[in-house]
């Protein structure tokens, strides 16, 4: 019965892991509809601002999205889920439907609700300027990411984060426009946090710098403006 449902599809492509722990390593993605954050710097707007919303969605089961991976992938690329805010949606069973594929699933997500789904990897991106990650998510998280677009999201986003398990690794990633206009506010201030508490760890988004996303058919080719659009309000 669970098998019925239905997720909305806003893009999915096979490409690599621009980020984090597993930078660099063969990956699909699938990147579903809806975010209720609304982050001022949001470099997936597509998936929640009206402005701009995409024609159309497409609804995928959790079998026909498994029967894409193994189609545009080859075995050993893990799958990633991410969003928009996936952890929205009962993931169980696409989960267990690519865990029959033999793909290991990872999860991207600001940890606002429920986990549901034998995740073998979460990314916790906390948004405190947004509702906090639940102390479940943060219990289970393997590895976190805050985005720097201040140097005051560090101490932020390190707040969000009681209950954290000592082996999880933190992020700092400057947002892709200080990144990309080499921000010497946010980029030294990570360097400052890092020094200063070795349990945290510099990073980037290299898949920006190849824009190895792209070269899938499937990816969303429109161009969102990083960094926000304050005429639009975020
Ligand atoms: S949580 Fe992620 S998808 Fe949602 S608005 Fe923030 S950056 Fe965008």
């Amino acid at each position: 019965m669970s098998r019925a449902i239905k997720y909305p599809v806003y893009e999915r492509f096979y490409t690599w892991q621009g980020e984090g722990v597993h930078l660099g390593a063969a990956a699909y993605f699938i990147r579903l509809y809806g975010c209720p954050q609304a982050c001022p710097w949001c470099d997936s707007a597509g998936t929640w601002h009206p402005e701009y919303r995409p024609a159309g969605v497409t609804l995928m089961s959790a079998d026909e999205l498994t029967a894409v991976v193994a189609q545009d992938s080859p075995p050993g690329a893990f799958v990633v889920i991410t969003g928009g805010e996936p952890i929205l949606f009962d993931l169980g069973p696409l989960v267990d439907a690519l865990h029959a594929l033999g793909r290991r699933i990872h999860l991207e997500t600001s940890g606002i609700a429920a986990l549901r789904g034998a995740l073998d990897w979460v990314t916790l991106s906390p948004k405190p300027f947004g509702t906090w990650p639940t102390p479940e998510v943060v219990a289970r998280a393997d590895e976190v990411k805050i985005i720097v677009h201040d140097p005051a999201d560090i101490q932020a986003g390190l707040n969000t984060l009681a209950g954290l398990r000592p082996d999880a690794v933190i992020w700092l990633h400057p947002e892709w426009s200080k990144a990309r206009e080499r921000d010497a506010g946010v980029l030294n201030a990570i360097t400052d946090a890092v020094k200063a508490d070795p349990r945290l760890r510099a990073g980037y988004q290299m898949h920006k710098l190849y824009r190895a996303d792209e070269l899938d058919a499937h990816s969303d080719k429109r161009l969102i403006p990083l960094g926000g659009n304050k005429e639009l309000g975020y």
